[in-house]
């Protein structure tokens, strides 16, 4: 949080050592990497081994691409010591020592003033909620475009493409029956060379950036392909970050019925530790499923605001320990006595118990598989925090 405004931080990894040459192209990727997903530059440079080669690359491409900027001096204990930094032409240099906590309240400063007064952006075009903001996610080549294309021509009427929130993300807005649906923009990635690692961190950024203004993740899987380990940590970051969940397995029209269910099967036996995502079959080339799969992400969008009365969820909470008491780690029990929900988009709820350190990794995961059951909420991560103490409203008696 910077004062009111929540921020991001992005660390790029520090760019190493070497002659100034060999270092450009690394310069180059890591930088562009930057800029690509930043909204501010915050430039460290180190007092202690003084004015580099890599420092002055690195400061010709930031002029060079003019974003706001702030050149940040570390380890500048001594008195004076960020002024040989000015000769990098990017304006005064800010002193700082981050292992003393020095120059951090001016850094912070520094920085609100920096800050895009829509940071957030999520008013920017209307002030009518969206009935689903979706972002569709998945590997290169499985299909997003095409799919997202497909949606788009389902309804002639597209209203308009509106800024998003990073500079370069375009959000597509789609009538959707009553209202409107907002499609959040995961592409727009630029090549960055052949530097893997850096591929996949600016398409993780990417995709934490668009699950934070999505409510419901679209996982698009390739049919021909299988599902892989980047696919999982796709889906897991998805949940993380609180969007409803669903998968698409898209290029049909390449598959037989006999290699479908060999897919699904094997699709199921990897999804085996996530909970309950429904999973649909598309063909976006021709559209088949598209309107199915829309109709879908809404209602999965739908699940994910999901909100209970406080009387109903206590008597699901009553019959949940019916059917299965919580025992602790030693072997005693753990008494719920009470839930109330504390937010939405996903559902989160807070549940006071008698010895909430001692509740088994288990029977939470009971807990949540139950409450996903009784209520339909397929694709929902839900949230439960379990804390000490009683029924902060038993005194007032509810
Ligand atoms: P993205 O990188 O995920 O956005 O993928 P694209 O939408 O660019 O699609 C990659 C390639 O897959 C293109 O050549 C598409 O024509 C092709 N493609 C997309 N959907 C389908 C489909 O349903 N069936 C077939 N056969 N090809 C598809």
């Amino acid at each position: 949080m910077l004062g009111a405004r929540p921020v991001m931080l992005v660390d790029t990894g520090g760019i190493g050592e070497g002659t100034h040459d060999l270092m450009q192209p690394a310069i180059d990727i890591q930088v562009d990497a930057a800029l690509d997903i930043a909204d501010i530059v915050i430039f460290a440079v180190d007092a202690q081994s003084g004015l580099t080669g890599a420092d002055a690359g690195i400061a010709d491409k930031l002029r060079r691409q003019g974003m706001p900027l702030l050149l940040v001096v570390n380890k500048a204990e001594r008195e004076g010591s960020a002024t040989d930094f000015y000769a990098l032409g990017l304006g005064e240099p800010l002193p700082v020592s981050a292992i003393h906590g020095q120059g951090m309240a001016e850094l912070a400063d520094a920085l609100s003033l920096l800050l895009p007064v829509q940071a957030d952006g999520r008013e920017m075009e209307t002030a009518e909620e969206p009935l689903a903001n979706i972002a569709v996610i998945g590997r290169p080549n499985v299909g997003k475009s095409t799919l997202i294309n497909a949606w788009l021509s389902c309804d002639r009427m597209v209203v308009s493409k509106i800024a998003g929130t990073t500079r370069d993300a375009i959000d597509s807005i789609l009538p959707y029956r009553q209202g409107f649906v907002r499609l959040v923009d995961t592409a727009g990635q630029r090549k960055h060379g052949r530097i893997s690692d850096v591929i996949e961190f600016v398409a993780r950024v990417k995709a934490v950036q668009a699950f934070r203004l999505a409510n419901v993740a679209v996982m698009l899987l390739d049919g021909g392909e299988g599902i892989v380990e980047q696919d999982m940590r796709l889906m897991q970051l998805a949940q993380d970050e609180g969007c409803a969940l669903i998968v698409a397995v898209n290029k049909l029209d390449l598959l037989t019925e006999q290699e479908w269910k060999y897919f699904a099967e094997r699709l199921h036996f990897r999804m085996r530790a996530m909970t309950d995502i429904p999973v649909f079959r598309v063909t976006a080339t021709t559209g088949k499923g598209a309107k199915q799969l829309l109709h879908e992400a809404v209602h999965a969008a739908g699940r994910n605001r999901f909100r209970l009365g406080t009387g109903e969820l206590n008597r699901w909470l009553v019959a949940a320990q019916q059917a299965h008491h919580a025992p602790s780690d030693d072997g005693s029990m753990v008494r719920l006595k009470y839930a109330s929900q504390t937010g939405t988009n996903p559902p989160a709820f807070k549940i006071f118990c008698n010895r909430p350190g001692k509740l088994k990794t288990t029977y939470k995961r009971y807990l949540e598989q139950s409450f996903r059951k009784s209520f339909d909420l397929s694709g929902v991560p839900i949230r439960f925090s379990f804390v000490g103490g009683t029924n902060p409203y038993a005194e007032k008696g509810s």
